[in-house]
């Protein structure tokens, strides 16, 4: 990691290629790293470390203040399933490649355009490139993800050096939201998407060309709560006409229901702009104030607290409560949780929620969530 900066960064890639003029907007805004990138990339550094040590690689278990529990074990997920990967290429091919934080340049395709890969198995066969995401807000699948697709025409060129590569295989691990997708496309496929969607799109953003849209993409643009684009794609939405009958139509609420995440996002960007510009910079926003919350008594300390409500006679002032299950499991180890736990833990039903058609999970059945519902 580190080094120079990509002026086209496949990490980007999606937001380039809808929105071209992006880029230069963008290079307008300092770089801003979150508390969540910096808590992924110590996770990713851990997984380095681990899957390194499994290649009998030199490297040092590195040290962080973010190596809680919960991310210890999610990184530990995805070491688990790239080892099973590196030994399935053993098996199969006598000559496997293995390369973790590979760096990979796609400037054949894009000037300025090169990124890291996580993990790539290169087998006489299969060119197989892993990338772990460690955020927990929404799921990212592989099939025709740009990014890995980058990462992919960048591996090939190595990789045919080597082998006759019959298959790229882009696989996203999301341990965090349960979720892990792969995806295969042919080489030919793949060079073709470079050719004739990646080169000129690339070339348009590099030069600030192109038409700004906003979308899913928009989440994290530096732009995202100044763009123009973005405010008037959901503005216009305010601007719905009142048309007879006075109640909206069922295409009417549904064509509302297709933009309201993105809109409630979009608002909630820019309402958590402005307060912070008013709180760390003390600007005033017409028609807003500051207010303090509304928040809730706390002890002053709770050694004192129990030492005199036990001088007063009060002894019966504790609760004892069981350890959550993912410490349990830790505590236990995974076969020993299952072994003496498994027939005492369940799932409950997750709870009923009407998402858009293109969401991966299966639909329920009309039946049963009118029953839930009167459950309730
Ligand atoms: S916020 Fe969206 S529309 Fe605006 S520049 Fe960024 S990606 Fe484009």
């Amino acid at each position: 990691m580190g080094g120079k900066h990509a002026r086209f960064s496949p990490s980007a890639a999606g937001r380039r290629l809808n929105c071209p003029p992006s880029l230069t907007l963008e290079e307008q805004f300092l770089d801003e790293e979150s508390e969540y990138a910096a808590e992924g990339s110590a996770g990713h550094a851990l997984a380095e470390h681990l899957i390194k040590k499994h290649l009998k690689q030199r490297s040092n278990r590195p040290t962080s203040a973010y190596y809680t529990d919960e991310l210890i074990e999610a990184v530990d997920e995805y070491v688990s399933f790239v080892i099973s990967e590196i030994e399935e290429a053993k098996r199969i091919c006598n000559n496997p490649v293995f390369s973790v934080e590979q760096r990979v340049d796609a400037s054949d395709y894009v000037d300025e355009c090169f990124g890291t890969a996580d993990m790539v198995v290169v087998t006489d066969k299969v060119a197989h490139i892993i990338d772990l995401k460690l955020g927990k807000g929404v799921p990212v699948y592989a099939e025709s993800n740009p990014q890995l697709m980058i990462y992919g025409l960048g591996i090939l060129c190595m990789a045919e050096l080597l082998y006759d590569v019959e298959t790229v295989r882009l696989t996203i691990f999301q341990p965090r939201l349960n979720n892990s997708s792969t995806w295969d496309i042919s080489p030919d496929a793949l060079k073709t998407w470079g050719e004739e969607v990646l080169k000129p799109r690339g070339a348009m953003a590099l030069m600030g060309a192109g038409e700004f849209k906003a979308g899913s993409w928009c989440r994290f643009c530096k732009a995202r709560n100044h763009c123009r684009a973005r405010a008037e794609e959901f503005l216009a939405l305010a601007k719905m006409e009142f048309r007879q009958p006075a109640l909206l139509s069922d295409d009417e609420i549904a064509e509302v229901l297709k933009v309201s995440d993105e809109l409630a996002s979009w608002a909630s960007d820019v309402y958590a702009f402005a307060q912070n510009q008013a709180i760390v910079h003390g600007k005033e926003w017409d028609g807003f104030k500051l207010v303090e919350g509304r928040s809730n008594r706390k002890y002053t300390s709770e050694d004192e607290v129990a030492e005199a409500a036990a001088a007063a006679g009060y002894t019966d002032i504790y609760k004892r409560s069981l350890v959550a299950i993912t410490e349990m499991e830790r505590i236990m180890g995974k076969q020993d949780f299952s072994r003496i736990l498994g027939h005492l833990v369940y799932k409950p039903q997750g709870k009923i929620t009407l998402v858009p058609d293109s969401h991966k999970r299966e639909a329920i059945n009309k039946t049963t969530a009118a029953a839930e519902f009167q459950e309730v």
